[in-house]
């Protein structure tokens, strides 16, 4: 077996390699609007199969990618695949908000809001329709991610903070930086029927959420159960296996028009999606 160091030095080249090729891929995964009960969005996650066939977890290789430099080219590539997609659905009829993750490292490039909005205005995709997500995880010091943030939320674009409660940082970036949408990560979720601590996490993130102007979404979301507690406790979204696992974008509009159709929008819905949409607009204007 190679040393730890050496085979990190392979799976990187072999990134380099298939970044550079447009070999990566995206899954979509379904996120449901609570009171609703409508899916509202996806989620675009990294796929990555190497050469052998062998699928490499996100949690390997995006930690590899921001190592050794490929962190920014692959978003790049993630997100011109996320947003041609959303225009293939558009033709379909499906208006849904596009969440893609970007690493906390690209954001210390200020002109990257400035970059991904003309890539937006290039595939004629509004920003309302988009929201970043940040890993918390991976910090940068708050004051550094505040001007790229800010220029985010003027662009239009929404402002997810990502696996909400496992860092050491919340807190302070909750309340420091201009987030629209706050995500309990899935380590709470994932035993709240069962666990009485799990269910008062949850239950004061949402209440923290919402104290903030923030909308609530939980994640990992495996059981009706759980749902139904998520929307007592008022929670606004929800994602999850039991709702839909992260699947092709070609299959995303057949499993929402045939395997969902309980979770379908009607056009009331999209209308109303579009209002949200141009309300987000309408807040990020204090950002100004
Ligand atoms: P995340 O952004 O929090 O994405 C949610 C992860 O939870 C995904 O794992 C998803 O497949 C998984 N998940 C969703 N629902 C359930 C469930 O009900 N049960 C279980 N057990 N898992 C569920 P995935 O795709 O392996 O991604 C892991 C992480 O890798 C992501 O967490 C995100 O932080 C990162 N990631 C993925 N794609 C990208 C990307 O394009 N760029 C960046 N910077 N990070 C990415
Ligand atoms: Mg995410
Ligand atoms: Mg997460």
């Amino acid at each position: 077996m190679l040393p730890a160091s050496a085979s990190e030095a392979k799976l990187a080249t072999q990134l380099q390699l298939a970044v550079d090729r447009s070999e990566l891929t995206l899954a979509y995964q379904p996120k449901l609007h609570l009171h609703s009960g409508k899916v509202a969005g996806v989620e675009a996650l990294s796929r990555w199969e190497n050469d052998k066939g062998e699928q490499i977890e996100p949690s390997t290789f995006i930690p590899i990618a921001e190592r050794s430099g490929l962190i920014d080219a692959l978003t790049d590539t993630i997100v011109r695949g996320a947003l041609r997609q959303w225009v293939s659905w558009r033709e379909q009829g499906i208006k849904a908000n596009l969440a893609f993750n970007v690493s906390a490292l690209s954001l210390r490039d200020v002109y990257l809001p400035d970059y991904l909005h003309g890539l937006c205005l290039h595939e004629d995709v509004p920003p309302q329709f988009v929201t970043v997500e940040v890993t918390e995880g991976a910090t940068q010091h708050v004051v550094r991610l505040l001007d790229t943030l800010t220029r985010f939320r003027l662009k239009g674009f929404g402002l997810a903070l990502d696996d909400f409660g496992t860092g050491y940082s919340s807190l302070l970036q909750l309340r420091q930086l201009p987030y629209t949408e706050l995500k309990i990560d899935r380590c709470f979720v994932r035993d709240a029927t069962a666990s009485k601590e799990s269910r008062l996490i949850i239950k004061a993130a949402i209440d923290l959420a919402h104290g903030f102007g923030l909308v609530a979404t939980a994640e990992g979301v495996e059981d009706s159960a759980t749902l139904n507690l998520l929307k007592e406790l008022r929670c606004d979204y929800a994602q999850g296996f039991l709702i839909g696992r992260p699947m092709t974008g070609r299959a995303f509009a057949p499993w929402l028009l045939e395997s969902a159709p309980q979770w379908r929008p009607d056009q009331a819905d999209l209308a109303i999606w579009e209002a949200a949409a141009r309300d987000a607009e309408a807040n990020g204007s204090a950002w100004r």
